[in-house]
């Protein structure tokens, strides 16, 4: 017997449905057969009827001659067949056998001849229990039902040959139902051992064993399911390598501002420095701690984001002096490599957003695009408008992205070298951020030239509220702080 599961349930299926379709076939085939069979003896007894009774209405009988009668009887047998002579009230006259005469028949076929219709019946014979057909007709004399011709033949022949035709074809539905058993169960173990290997496997990751592969080239689905959870694995894998490099990153990110603070502090309590030493000191302890805090600040976002937790304050805002603000931000970081920053493009989109969210997202993306500069390189930023987007473009030409590379970037804490300092947050940050103001954020790159990164938001439809009244999108509502001017550096 097949333990319960998928093998049973396949090898049951198709094993009872087949069996239900021979069986529909076989019966039908057989019904077929028998009536073919005795439909053939009816036809040629009731052809033979027929003859017979053209031939009695030539030769009309009297029933009290008896010898005429049995002359008569001689030319109306037929080969194959017993005679019988009845009276219209089923009574025998003469039988070819001579053995059941005076018996009376009340067969329907004799009561079918009487009422004018040649019939037959199907059944055990009196007497000897024998199957036979019997086919009746009667014979008339002006109208009136004189007696009736009845011909019996036995069944037995048909019946034996109907018998073997039925084992015949038990034997053959028996061999298809084998055949059929032993294909589904191979269909079956096709099936099950493949499944049976990746449940063992995939039990095994789910132990935390990630090392481990689906092997065998399986097919179709069961294929793409092996590859799957093959490639699920190693993805873990990757994950966990990416959450190592972090926290290897984090903690060596950490650890410089913070030796550098203990350091110095140690150094200030120690005593004996003038003010101008102190004043260094402090700062570089302040830079330090500032450095810290944005560390943390980015790591809170990203948990934030990730929890979606992270709330914006909607508001008004004007990219252009958006990015004028970011370019003074980085200006001191991008003089000390020499590397100028040129506003291109005189568009002044107003869109609806949270400034600070923005400028995080701007900051990160020039700051990078500086960080990954070459020296006396240029970074160049543009806005492109369109009917219902504006887009930021921000360009540089520095060490660009390698197509390995520039599908990782966007994952969070990926970094293509971790010496470049950094979290790995920052563009799976600035995306999160660009999505929740229902923007995209495209970057393109080539490994040696550069790369640019393309920030697409919606536009405002129809008017923008602002302090005090109401403003076309054109219109530039805000006072923000004076930046640098365009194609400063
Ligand atoms: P971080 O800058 O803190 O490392 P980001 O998420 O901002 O993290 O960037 C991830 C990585 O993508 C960077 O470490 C760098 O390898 C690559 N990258 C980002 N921007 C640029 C760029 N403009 N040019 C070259 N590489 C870049």
């Amino acid at each position: 017997m097949i333990k319960k599961g998928i093998r049973r349930q396949i090898v049951l299926h198709y094993f009872l449905v087949v069996f239900m379709a021979l069986l529909l076939v076989e019966i039908i085939f057989l019904v077929a057969m028998r009536t073919y069979y005795y439909d053939s003896v009816y036809s040629h007894i009731d052809s033979h009827i027929k003859v017979a009774n053209e031939y009695y209405q030539k030769y009309r009988l009297s029933d009290d001659n008896t010898a005429q009668l049995t002359e008569i009887m001689s030319y109306f047998e037929l080969t194959g067949t017993e005679l019988q002579l009845l009276t219209p009230s089923g009574q025998v006259l003469i039988s070819s056998n001579n053995f059941d005469t005076d018996t009376v028949i009340k067969t329907s076929d004799v009561t079918q001849a009487l009422a004018g219709e040649t019939s037959r019946w199907v059944g055990k014979q009196q007497g000897t229990g024998q199957m036979i057909m019997a086919v009746s007709s009667a014979l008339q004399n002006s109208g009136e039902n004189q007696f009736v011709l009845r011909y019996t033949t036995s069944l037995d022949k048909i019946n034996e040959k109907l018998l073997n035709l039925t084992l015949v074809s038990i034997l053959i539905g028996t061999s298809v139902l084998a055949t059929v058993l032993a294909f589904s169960i191979g269909l079956a173990n096709s099936i099950v051992k493949p499944l049976n290997n990746i449940r063992a496997v995939s039990a095994q990751m789910a132990k935390g064993r990630f090392d481990v592969r689906i092997k065998g080239n399986y097919k179709y689905e069961l294929g793409e399911l092996a590859a799957t959870l093959n490639f699920m694995a190693q993805e873990i894998i990757r994950s966990n390598q990416v959450k190592d490099d972090f926290i290897s990153s984090i903690s060596h990110e950490l650890r410089t501002p913070l030796t550098s603070i203990k350091g110095w502090s140690e150094t200030l309590i120690s005593g004996g420095y003038d003010p101008e030493e102190t004043k260094v000191g402090m700062q570089i302890i302040t830079n330090e701690t500032e450095r810290l805090i944005g560390l943390v600040e980015e790591i809170l976002d990203f948990s934030k984001l990730q929890q979606n937790e992270m709330k914006l304050v909607m508001g008004i805002v004007s990219l252009r002096e958006l990015l004028q603000e970011i370019m003074l931000n980085l200006w001191a970081k991008a003089e000390k490599k020499g590397v100028s920053i040129k506003l291109e493009s005189e568009e002044k989109p107003i869109i609806y957003g949270d400034a600070n969210r923005l400028k995080q997202i701007f900051l990160n993306l020039v700051d990078n695009a500086i960080k990954f500069s070459h020296e006396n390189g240029v970074i160049v930023l543009s806005i492109e408008m369109e009917e219902k987007f504006v887009t930021v473009v921000v360009q540089d030409f520095g060490i660009g992205i390698s197509e390995e590379h520039i599908q990782r970037v966007k994952d969070r804490f990926f970094q293509v070298n971790h010496v470049n300092g950094g979290t790995g947050l920052g563009l799976a940050i600035s995306q999160q951020l660009v999505e929740l103001h229902h923007g995209s954020m495209d970057m393109e790159s080539e490994l040696g030239k550069g790369t640019t990164v393309k920030v697409r938001l919606p536009l405002p439809e129809g008017k923008i509220p602002i302090a005090g009244g109401f403003s076309e999108g054109e219109e530039e509502p805000m006072a923000l702080p004076q930046g640098p001017s365009d194609n400063d550096s």
